[in-house]
């Protein structure tokens, strides 16, 4: 409603098709969005050339067609924000809030592979990374659902990093560029990125944007007791079955399942799911959240 905007969004990295995991969380983000009268909004996140698999974004697009997940607007490419991101990054490093480091893996393996405060290599600035300075202090992440998180960034995090050494741009820091840009003020992802969340506050912060509403919902746990991805090659989610995909995906997320003919089509099943949707009944943690490749 107009007193209280919502601007959701899904954020797929092409890295490969859907699995059931992803589905669920452009299930979960689609539904809190339209039961709050919000935006879905859809971008690609095509920052990773090398993980990439060529047609998987178009892959991903089907899928959340045939599955009735509509979203609105244009979807957002971040391969066509770069002007965007230098321009955060000149931001930060001309407040002296991000800093040039040539630090490789191995110099940082002494240190637990976390930068604090100051660099072991000499600066080549042919040759660098762009990190952010984070203090020496808690940071607190509220979520909707889970009990805020209390992160040291120095300590847990160190410096991270938000343009690579080999060019390309970090997550962190196109996720909350773009997250800003696109005006988002609800963010629902999976508890994988919950030990992000202290990361992209803070810089937010540093960035004079304001912090968006979190939910992170429990991640599915594949039987090797890890987290479903793409990179696991986790199995594709099978288009011709999208009420049976839906199905699986609301048991999963703990809502009410609808019956009859309620289950007859995919626009059936999911007007169902967006008036009975209710964060409430979401599955709480399984343990600590597993710290991600991020
Ligand atoms: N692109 C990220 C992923 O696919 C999600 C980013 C986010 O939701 O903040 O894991």
């Amino acid at each position: 409603s107009a007193e209280h905007p919502y601007i959701g969004r899904f954020a797929p990295s092409p890295t490969g098709p859907l699995h059931i995991g992803s589905l669920i969380g452009a299930l979960a983000s689609f539904l809190d969005a339209r039961a709050n009268h919000g935006q879905w909004l859809l971008r690609m996140e095509n920052i990773d050339p090398p993980r990439e698999i060529a047609g998987s974004d178009e892959r991903i697009l089907n899928t959340l067609r045939r599955h009735g997940l509509h979203w609105d607007g244009p979807m957002l490419e971040q391969s066509t924000r770069s002007k965007a991101y230098d321009a955060a990054l000149q931001t930060l490093l001309d407040a002296g809030l991000a800093f040039r480091c040539s630090c490789s893996r191995r110099q940082l393996a002494e240190f637990e592979g976390i930068h604090r405060g100051h660099c072991v290599a000499e600066v080549n600035p042919n040759d660098c990374a762009i990190r952010l300075a984070v203090p020496d202090e808690l940071w607190q992440a509220h979520d909707r659902l889970q009990t805020p998180i209390q992160q040291n960034l120095a300590r847990d995090v160190g410096d991270f990093i938000l343009k690579r050494r080999d060019g390309y741009y970090a997550y962190q820091l196109a996720v909350v560029v773009d997250d800003a840009f696109q005006g988002i003020t609800h963010v629902v992802r999976g508890s994988d990125l919950w030990v992000s969340t202290p990361r992209q506050r803070f810089l937010q912060q540093q960035l004079g944007f304001s912090s968006p509403s979190y939910l992170h919902f429990p991640v599915i746990i594949g039987s090797d007791g890890h987290k479903l991805s793409k990179q696991t090659f986790a199995a594709a989610v099978d288009d011709s079955r999208a009420c049976d995909n839906l199905l699986l995906a609301l048991r999963f997320l703990n809502q009410p399942l609808p019956t009859g003919p309620n289950t007859a089509s995919v626009e059936a099943i999911l007007e169902h799911a967006i008036q009975h949707w209710d964060t409430r009944y979401l599955p709480p943690f399984m343990g600590q959240p597993e710290s991600n490749f991020y």
